[in-house]
């Protein structure tokens, strides 16, 4: 039996994973996530396919954020039939995620027809909130640690990863003719001691490693989030203002009400209205409930004061309701998304009090270059929303350290796990600093046979075991 591997997302940059892999005739697709950021990594996701979609045999999805997942729709509307496979949690999340980035894909062809921007003359989103749901009836959902049969030499066994609500590990195990082999993908890796999920599980051996890069380079500054939250809090209410808080919505937004709700518990914050106004962070928030048992706040959500239900917890779910909080003026906090003030609520509350100079914005997140989110942390005189310039008199406050992914540290803490290095260690999903900081240290501390592959490069894994 011969194993190949070819790169077609996720190598040298942190977006777009998908490796494919060929294990004789069978053709298996590990993640099928979206191309983000810079234009001409945007533009991949328009390009064909490298193989017809029909003829791969099954995908294998880490998690759900859309770097690993977005591009599921379009590869099923190219003709791509088989299983989709994921854990329970995963499935849920990605019907949140695929739905709103169909929205989102759509809004941005009209948004680029009404401008005249777009070199064709009548631009097409990707694919359609409507052609994101045919996708959903090829998920097959599974347990952790559960072995599942993908084929009758293939089986799938799902790890505990930490980083989101239902992410995972993916191993795969190949049964040859001679030798069994096994492939682990790391996915995403989350954090160690993090307050709202358990620590990523403890792989100890594989005979080739697929790891993850993104902050490969850099340890995560140690901030005593609860502390930084409560001053700028006290301080706020202090001047008779509000606070407002863009976040995402899946996990970070979790995050802030953990916290929030310690704070309310301590008295250390007085009493107040905590708008959370998203739809989407409040879906994903119930599923935060109903998969209680994959984080730490089991306990808690079964006894009597469960996080999320705090009475000081408004969750806002008509647009109606949600302007007005604009007419609030002191002593609330608002939590919108999206994250990097890109879209969604949070522009008309950011529209309302970044003029207000009693008012505070924490930015409790990544803000990527070109984002109006970064134009907010640097403080820019105006901010244009809605077409319009406005002025940023309010104070600007950025807590750092919320990150979901293992830092430096953390990502060595994971790999010294394995009680032999294995045969092979691909670094992907990682810029080239964070990749080959990584590489380097695997390399000269723990004598791994690392390799950085580029977009597109294929590699013969085993042959003729
Ligand atoms: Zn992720
Ligand atoms: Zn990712």
């Amino acid at each position: 039996m011969d194993v190949r591997v070819k790169f077609l997302g996720g190598a040298g940059s942190v977006t777009g994973s998908k490796y494919l892999l060929e294990i004789d005739d069978f053709k298996l697709l590990v993640d099928c996530g979206l191309f983000q950021g810079m234009k001409e990594l945007r533009l991949r996701n328009w390009e064909p396919f490298p193989v017809d979609p029909a003829s791969i045999d099954a995908v294998v999805i880490t998690h759900a954020h859309i770097d690993h997942s977005g591009y599921l729709p379009k590869l099923v509307k190219e003709g791509y039939a088989g299983p989709i496979y994921c854990t329970h949690a995963t499935a849920r999340l990605m019907e949140i995620m695929l739905r709103d980035s169909g929205k989102l894909q759509e809004e941005e062809a009209a948004y680029a027809r009404k401008k005249g921007y777009s070199r064709h003359e009548n631009p097409l989103p990707l694919y359609t909130l409507e052609e994101a749901e045919h996708s959903f009836s090829q998920f097959v959902s599974l347990d952790f640690d559960d072995t599942f049969e993908v084929s009758p030499n293939i089986s799938l066994k799902y790890l505990y990863a930490g980083h989101i609500l239902g992410a995972a590990h993916a191993e795969l195990e190949i049964k040859g003719e001679q030798q069994t082999k096994k492939l682990l993908f790391s996915g995403d890796i989350g954090r160690y001691e993090n307050r709202l999920l358990y620590d990523p599980a403890n792989i100890e051996n594989a005979d080739i490693l697929w790891v993850e890069s993104t902050y490969g380079n850099k340890a995560s500054p140690e901030t005593d989030h609860k502390v930084a939250l409560k001053k700028t809090i006290l301080e706020t209410f202090d001047a008779n203002g509000c606070v407002l808080i863009p976040a995402f919505s899946v996990g970070r937004t979790q995050d802030i009400l953990l916290l929030l709700a310690q704070l309310f518990q301590e008295n250390a914050i007085p009493d107040c209205p905590v708008y959370i106004d998203s739809p989407m962070a409040i879906s994903v928030t119930g599923l935060y409930r109903e998969f209680h048992k994959l984080h730490r706040l089991d306990d808690e959500m079964i006894s009597k004061a469960p996080v999320f239900d705090h009475p000081n917890f408004k969750y806002v779910r008509t647009q109606d309701s949600s302007e007005n909080i604009n007419t609030v003026k002191r002593n609330a906090i608002i939590i919108s998304a999206s994250g990097m003030c890109t879209g969604g609520r949070v522009l008309h509350h950011l529209f309302h009090r970044l003029p207000r100079m009693n008012d505070t914005v924490i930015i409790v997140g990544y803000q990527a270059e070109g984002t109006r989110g970064r134009r907010i942390l640097d403080k820019e005189p105006q901010i244009k929303i809605f077409g319009e310039m406005v002025d940023l008199r309010c104070r600007v406050e950025y807590i750092q350290g919320f990150s979901a992914h293992a830092d430096r540290n953390e990502l060595i803490r994971w790999l010294k796990n394995f009680k032999e290095s294995p045969k092979y260690t691909f670094i992907v999903h990682g810029e080239k600093e964070g990749a080959e900081a990584l590489a380097i240290t695997t390399s000269a501390e723990m004598h791994f046979n690392t390799y950085i592959p580029h977009y597109m490069e294929s590699f013969d894994l085993f042959q003729g075991i």
